[in-house]
């Protein structure tokens, strides 16, 4: 069977992301064959004696930004017609489980990472689809971000979650917070459980999840409500 969504990941650190890569969830459903991801090192596409991915900002500037020749040469090389290339960066769209959804659709995605202080204007504007954040900070390289982008679209592609684990009581679905959960034992170090939970009512269990999540959105998360 064809894995559902294939990955090619562009970055300057592929040790960074093949940990990552190999653990969990993740690793299980790349393992299946569910996803099928691809670490390439930027600097494969280099042709100069130094691998030399970066260089001065023209009109001057703190730091470097990537190169346009490796990144155009590599998309070049990785691209097909059902390809979405993204870019993560953290003036691009916030992360959602939205946008994770629909990602998982997507038969091939190129991720790429930058560095520095980013990439050549030239590459987002001929070659990439959509530019992605995974939130209101900045990281020093997007090897991280893509790996959070892998996780969570990962969690929509069928068969990657067992059946134990439901999406359906994650946050965010139906724009509510989760609710609390509890396991065994019933008691610890004089803590015990919402007595609800282990009085087998399903009826009264789901309707006490229900009231504990709309109360944490609308304390936390007002805005989910809107
Ligand atoms: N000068 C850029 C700016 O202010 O928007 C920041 C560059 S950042 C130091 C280096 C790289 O890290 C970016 O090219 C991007 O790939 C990645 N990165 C940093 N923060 C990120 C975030 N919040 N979301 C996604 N990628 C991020």
């Amino acid at each position: 069977m064809a894995p559902a969504v294939r990955i090619d990941l562009l970055t300057l650190f592929p040790a960074m992301a093949e940990g990552f890569l190999r653990e969990s969830i993740v690793g299980k459903a790349v393992e299946n064959g569910l996803i099928a991801i691809n670490v390439h090192n930027l600097r494969d596409w280099t042709h100069d004696k130094h691998r030399t991915t970066d260089d001065r900002p023209f009109g001057g500037g703190a730091g470097m930004l990537l190169k346009p020749e490796p990144l155009f040469e590599a998309i070049e090389s990785l691209k097909t017609e059902q390809s979405t290339v993204i870019y993560l960066c953290p003036d691009g769209e916030p992360l959602s489980s939205t946008i994770g959804r629909e990602l998982a659709l997507k038969p091939h995605l190129i991720l790429i990472s930058g560095h520095y202080e980013g990439i050549d204007q030239r590459v987002r504007d001929a070659l990439v689809d959509r530019e992605i954040s995974i939130g209101d900070y900045v990281l020093t390289n997007g090897t991280l971000p893509a790996a959070v982008l892998v996780d969570c679209l990962a969690r929509y592609v069928p068969g990657v979650l067992g059946e134990e684990m439901s999406l359906t009581q994650d946050s965010f679905n139906g724009n509510l917070l989760s609710f609390p959960q509890y396991t065994r034992p019933a008691e610890y170090r004089g803590l015990g459980v919402p007595p609800v939970l282990l009085n087998g009512n399903h009826a009264e269990i789901e309707r006490w999840r229900k009231e504990q999540s709309l109360a944490k959105t609308q304390s936390r998360r007002p805005d989910l409500l809107k």
